[in-house]
C-alpha cells in the first residue's frame, strides 16, 4: 500500500487528501481520513504532503489503508516557515499547484474525490478541470468562515479600517450566523504584513468554494448551530460538520524519554495549568517574559510548550513546572493533573481543550483566534480573556498574570468551580456528538456514502 502510483486490488473509492503544509491543517484533516476507514475499510486514501511534511509525519501510526505521497517543499527548508511565513503562503498558493497535478495524473487508481484545504483554491480548480468531485474543507470554525464570506460588510458598514483606539470595542450583528462581534475581534486587528497576508489568501479562497461538491468543517453542529444553519441556508452544496477530528479514536505513543507524563501522575488533580500558545511563534518576546514571570510568581504548577524557548523559560519560571519543546497535547489535555489551558485559542486548541472538559484562559493573537475566545469565553462560558481590552495591543504584566491565573486555578471559588461545571458539559455535548447517531457520526457517514456512490463506476460521480 505504500507506492501511490500502484493500485491495490479492489477498493471502495480512492480519497486523495491534500492538506495546507501545517500542523494545525494536517492534523485534523489525517484525522478525518482516519475517520473515514474507521467505517470503511475498502476506502483506501493518498495523503498528499511535502517532502519536509513527510519527514515530520511520515512515521507516525496510520492505518494500513493511508498512504502517503509527495510534492517538492515550496520553499527550501532551511528557511523555515515561522520565519518567513509570508514568502511560504505565496509559494504554497503558487509552487504547489504543477507538482500536484502531475502527481494526480499518476495516482493509480484514479481519485473518486479529492478533499482540499480551503486556503488550497487551486485544487478545487484542477478537480473542475478534470471532472473529479472535491470537498473544501475549511480549518477553522464555521463562524469564521461565515465572517470571511461577509467580509465585504465591514467596508459597507464603514467598519473597515477599524481604528482599535476608538471602535475595537463596539460590536456589530451583520455577520450572520454570529452573535455581535467586537469590531477589534475581526481578522486583522492588528495590522502586521504577516496577518494581512494571511486573511488576504483566506478571502481569495472564499469564492471557490461555490465550485466546490461539498464544505465540510472540523466543527461540532452543537458547537456553533447558527452559523452552520446559516451557511446552510447560504449554499446549495451539502456542509458536513465532522469535528472534533482530534485523535480521540487511537491515541500515539508516550513519550516516555521527556517523561513530562511521569510528573503530570505525581501532580494533584486539577492542579496544573498547561499553557500553549500554539504551533507557531505568536506572542512577542517581551509578553513571553512577562508570562514567564506571572507564571512564576503565581506559585501555579504548569507545563508549558515553548518551542525554541524552552532553556530560556526554564530558568524564569522557577520550579513548579516543565517547560518542553513539543508535547502530546490532546493526550496532555486529558490527563487527570491539568485543571486549565492558557491557549492562543487556535482552532484545534479550542476543540481539543473543549472535548477535554478543560477551562481556558484564553489569549488569542490573530486571524480567527480571537473569534474562538470569543466562543470560549461569551458563549460556551467555558474560559476567561487573558487580555479584557482589545483598544489597544498592550503588554499584559507579569502581576497581573500572577494574580489572574491564581483566581482561575483556585477551584475553591463560586467563578472557578462553575466554570469547570460548563466545562465538562461542553466535553458531554462533544462526546454527544461522535457516539453513534450524534451529529457528527451522522454527517461522516453522509459524506460517506458520498465517497461510495461516486466509486461506483457505473454511477460516476455527483457534482
Ligand atoms: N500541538 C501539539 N503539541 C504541542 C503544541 C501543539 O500536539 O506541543 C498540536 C495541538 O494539539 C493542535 C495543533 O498542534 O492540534 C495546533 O493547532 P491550533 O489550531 O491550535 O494552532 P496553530 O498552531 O495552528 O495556530
Amino acid at each position: 500500500m505504500d507506492d501511490p502510483t500502484q493500485a491495490p486490488p479492489s477498493i471502495g473509492g480512492h480519497v486523495v487528501a491534500v492538506p495546507y503544509p501545517g500542523r494545525g491543517h494536517i492534523n485534523p484533516m489525517m484525522n478525518l481520513c482516519k475517520m473515514l476507514l474507521s467505517k470503511n475499510s475498502d476506502i483506501i486514501v493518498t495523503f498528499v504532503v511535502t517532502e519536509e511534511w513527510l519527514g515530520f509525519i511520515g512515521s507516525d501510526p496510520k492505518p494500513r489503508n493511508i498512504r502517503f505521497a509527495t510534492i517538492p517543499n515550496v520553499i527550501p527548508s532551511e528557511h523555515g516557515r515561522a520565519n518567513d511565513f509570508v514568502t511560504f503562503l505565496e509559494a504554497v498558493m503558487t509552487k504547489m499547484e504543477a507538482p500536484f497535478q502531475d502527481l494526480l495524473n499518476r495516482l493509480q487508481p484514479p481519485p473518486t474525490i479529492l478533499v482540499s484545504d480551503f486556503y488550497l483554491f487551486w485544487v478545487v480548480r484542477v478537480a473542475n478541470k478534470i471532472n473529479i468531485p472535491v470537498a473544501s474543507f475549511f480549518p477553522m470554525s464555521a463562524s469564521f468562515f461565515a465572517v470571511l464570506k461577509h467580509y465585504h460588510l465591514l467596508q459597507q458598514n464603514g467598519h473597515y479600517p477599524v481604528k482599535l483606539s476608538e471602535d475595537g470595542d463596539k460590536r456589530v450583528d451583520y455577520i450572520p450566523g454570529n452573535s455581535a462581534i467586537r469590531l477589534g475581534d475581526f481578522p486583522l486587528s492588528d495590522d502586521s504584513w504577516r496577518s494581512r497576508t494571511l486573511l488576504q489568501s483566506a478571502l481569495n479562497a472564499v469564492p471557490w468554494v461555490q465550485k466546490a461538491q461539498y464544505l465540510l468543517f472540523p466543527s461540532i453542529y452543537e458547537l456553533e448551530p447558527r452559523a452552520i444553519d446559516a451557511l446552510k441556508a447560504e449554499f446549495s452544496i451539502p456542509i458536513y460538520t465532522v469535528g472534533p477530528a482530534i485523535p480521540y479514536f487511537g491515541y500515539g505513543h508516550i513519550d516516555a524519554e521527556l517523561g513530562y507524563f511521569q510528573w503530570l501522575d505525581n501532580q494533584p488533580s486539577g492542579s496544573v495549568l498547561y499553557i500553549c500558545q500554539g504551533s507557531f511563534l505568536s506572542v512577542s518576546k517581551e509578553q513571553i517574559d512577562e508570562i514567564a514571570g506571572g507564571v512564576r510568581e503565581s506559585g501555579v504548577r504548569f507545563l508549558w510548550v515553548q518551542r525554541g524557548e524552552s532553556d530560556r523559560l526554564k530558568e524564569m519560571c522557577g520550579g513548579r513546572g516543565l517547560v518542553l519543546p513539543w508535547c502530546d497535547q490532546l493526550r496532555v489535555l486529558q490527563h487527570p493533573a491539568i485543571g486549565g489551558f492558557w491557549s492562543h485559542c487556535g482552532w484545534n486548541s479550542t476543540r481539543e481543550g473543549a472535548f477535554s472538559g478543560v477551562p481556558f484562559l484564553a489569549f488569542p493573537i490573530f486571524m480567527d483566534q480571537p473569534l474562538n475566545g470569543k466562543f470560549i469565553t461569551e458563549e460556551w462560558k467555558v474560559g476567561w480573556r487573558v487580555r479584557t481590552n482589545v483598544k489597544e495591543d498592550t503588554l499584559i504584566t507579569k502581576d497581573e498574570i500572577a494574580s489572574l491565573i491564581k483566581k482561575f486555578m483556585d477551584v475553591g471559588r463560586d467563578e472557578a468551580r462553575d466554570m469547570r461545571k460548563r466545562s465538562r458539559e461542553l466535553k458531554q455535548l462533544c462526546h454527544c456528538a461522535i457516539a453513534s447517531g450524534g451529529s457528527s457520526q451522522t454527517n461522516i457517514n453522509a459524506f460517506l456514502s458520498h465517497i461510495l456512490q461516486s466509486a461506483k463506476p457505473e454511477l460516476g460521480h455527483s457534482s
